[in-house]
Order: C-alpha cells, then structure tokens, then sequence
C-alpha cells in the first residue's frame, strides 16, 4: 500500500513534508553519495529541515548512511546513499508471442527478469489476462519472498491504452476495449499496490533514457521492434503523450499501399512489411502456416544464422525490411529531430543487417546533412525494456511524493 504521509498534522503540512522528502529523495539519486549540507545547499532547505527529512528516509529505509567521507572544509561528513533495498517495482511486457516480467528495487538495481511463451494471438483477452496476472502474481511472490515489498505493477501493452488502463485497441493481439486493469487488479486480488497499464512503445522509451546507452538524452526515440512496431518518444527531454496519450504510432504508416494486409485492417502499413513475422515470412517462407504464434526466438535465431552464412535471399530480404524500416526511422527524424533512434526488440540481433539500409535511407531521406545528426543504434536493453520502463514508473511516483507507509 502506498500513501501519502498522512499524520496528525493539518493537511497542507503534510503535503509541504511529503514534497521535501521526495525533494532530499530526488536529490540523492542523482548525486549519491552526498552529504546532509550538500542537500542543504543546493536544494535551499535550512539543515534542521534536511536533517529531519533524512532521518525519515532513513526510518522508511529509503536512504541509508554509507562511511564518512572528507568534507572539503570542516569535520568528516557522513554520506547518504538510496537504500529502497526493502521495495520492489514490477513490469510486465506483453507482446503477441512473449511476456516478461522485470521487478528492479528503488535504487534501481533489477531483482529478476523473466521471459516466458505466450500465445498472444490465440488467446481470447480473457486467457491473456489471466496468464498475465497468473506471471505477475509469480513475480510478486518472488518480490515478498525476498523480505521486499510491492510498490506497484505496471503492464505494458502493443497497442492504444487509455490513462484509466483500458486498452482501446492491440491489432496484433486482437483486442478492442479490454479493461486490463481491472482483470488484472481482480486477478491479483485488489491487492493493495497501484496497477497500471501503458503503452509498451511509451515505457520502453523511459527506460532507454534512463538505462540505455544514450541514458540521459533530452531527444531519444526508441523503436519496438515486435510483430508490431511502436515509437516512444522523448522530445526535449519530456515523453511525448499526445493528446489521448496515442502517440508513436509509426508502424501504421503506409509504406506500399499495394503491400501486404496489416492487423490494423489497411495495407502495406511498415509493421506488415517490417514486423518480425513480416521478416519472418519473408526469409524463412517455409515456417508460414505453422499455426499460431507462441515464441518467434527459434526463427529469429534461424534468420540470424542464414543472415551470418550470407544466405542470399536472407540478405536480401533483410536489406529490404531495413529500407522499410528507414523509410519510417526517416520520417520521425524529420519531425522529432532526435539524437538518437533506438532499435529495441527482435531488432536488436539483426541489426548488423538492418541498420546499414536504415542509415542509407536516412541519409538520402533526411533534410539536414549526416542524417541530420541523429544516430540510429540497437537497444542493450534486450527484450525487457517495456517491462523495466513499467517498472521504473512506479519509482517515478515514489519519486514524485507517493512515499511507501512506515
Ligand atoms: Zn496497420
């Protein structure tokens, strides 16, 4: 359970308190180790103040104090770092053949990340939600095993979610209109912590700019490259939400309006020419009508292993799908000016493949010179960056002020 501080005190004191700790807790984050007269001096609360906040960060074993260090003028200080070992935040990733979870403490520190099949397009939404809430119920256990507790679960989700955490619509899913909040809170059985749904796209993007190698980029697009492929975007140093929160939207764009038929009901849309089953069929058209989607890692291995034997249809096809793709990282480069455009997801291991024909379109596509100066690279994140931004949301509210109750 997570509330405010809510004492005898008259509300608005109780509100100006939280706002200081989540100011001294903001503050030690990003520039732990540090000294109560440091917090003092840059943040503008007295020292009396700070040292009352700290002593109830550290009662709430959010800070803890490491050794002393020399202080540049007077006696030996004595440094505070994040504690937030007794916490744990969840996300949870769902894509059309996989689910994974990532559970990371407040320090920031990952305490597990799990990848399982799922059989996202054979499932109703129902059966989803249950094998969603079934795996996040596994990650709590882990989390409460471990002496830690919940602070709160976010999903991510392939496709359009409304801020109440409905999704409106997951073409590659085959959803319309699923309450996947309310499934999974009653799932979970109302279970005392924040459950949130978002845009997959939207939070794999935050952890990008906080985990990734361009971590701390004011301009960062990340590119899910899923059997769908959404945009999250940071654009001067703010996610772009859009007016209903469905930004992003870049795998719908039409590539060839005479390509292939996309989930979405149009044509040649980039993630029916792009998509990782669009790859898929393209190079390995043997696998198509093996049934329904489970796990596409087993082809997506195959792929890699006839890209790297140079295969010459491999290559071919792959040269194809990343003029595609360019064609689409070209247009959101031209409207978003980014730093950096991040392939994440089933791109990541083809990207030897991909980003030379990306970069080529980018080049020839993009107005500014040297592709404006954005640089196009693969995640490090691997598969759990949905799942860690989700996690890493729920810190943000910590972060914010929704400190955990002592
Ligand atoms: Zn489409």
């Amino acid at each position: 359970m997570i509330t405010m501080q809510r004492g005898p005190q008259p509300a608005d004191f109780a509100d100006v308190r939280a706002t200081n700790l989540a100011v001294v807790l903001r503050y030690v984050r990003s520039h732990a180790p540090c000294s109560r007269a440091e917090i003092a001096a840059t943040t503008g609360l007295n020292k009396a103040t700070v040292s009352s906040l700290v002593a109830d960060l550290i009662e709430r074993r959010l800070l803890r104090e490491t050794g002393l260090t020399e202080h540049r003028i007077g006696r030996p200080a004595t440094m505070l770092v994040l504690d937030g070992s007794p916490y744990a935040a969840i996300g949870i990733e769902v894509n059309a053949d996989y689910l994974t979870a990532v559970a990371i403490d407040l320090a920031g520190q990952q305490v597990l990340s799990w990848r399982r099949s799922f059989a996202g397009l054979a499932s109703s939404p129902a059966q989803a939600a249950t094998a969603i809430a079934a795996l996040g119920r596994r990650a709590v256990n882990r989390v409460l095993k471990e002496d830690r507790r919940v602070l709160g679960l976010t999903v991510g989700v392939p496709g359009l979610v409304s801020p109440d955490g409905a999704v409106i619509m997951a073409p590659n899913l085959g959803w319309h209109d699923v309450n996947l909040r309310d499934i999974v809170n009653r799932a979970l059985g109302e279970p005392g912590f924040p459950v949130a749904v978002d845009n997959d796209a939207n939070l794999a993007v935050l952890a990008e700019s906080r985990y990734g190698a361009f971590a701390g980029s004011q301009n960062l697009i990340y590119l899910t490259g899923e059997v769908g492929i959404g945009a999250g975007i940071i654009s001067d140093g703010r996610p772009l939400r859009g007016h209903r929160g469905f930004p992003g939207e870049i795998g719908h764009i039409t590539i060839d309006p005479q390509g292939p038929p996309c989930a979405c009901g149009r044509r040649g849309c980039l993630e029916a020419i792009a998509g990782i089953s669009a790859i898929i069929a393209r190079v390995l058209p043997e696998v198509a009508g093996d049934g329904a989607i489970t796990d596409l890692q087993p082809e997506v291995d195959e792929v890699v292993r006839r890209a790297r034997g140079n295969d010459p249809a491999a290559l071919r096809a792959l040269d194809e799908v990343g003029r595609a793709l360019g064609q689409g990282v070209s247009i959101l480069a031209n409207l978003l000016d980014p730093e950096v455009v991040v392939l994440g997801g089933y791109f990541v291991p083809l990207a030897p493949w991909l980003l030379p024909p990306v970069e080529a379109e980018l080049t020839a596509r993009r107005i500014g010179p040297e592709q404006g100066g954005a640089q196009v690279v693969a995640s490090i994140l691997d598969h759990g960056a949905a799942a860690t931004g989700g996690a890493a949301t729920v810190l943000d509210h910590v972060d914010a002020g929704r400190l955990p109750r002592l």
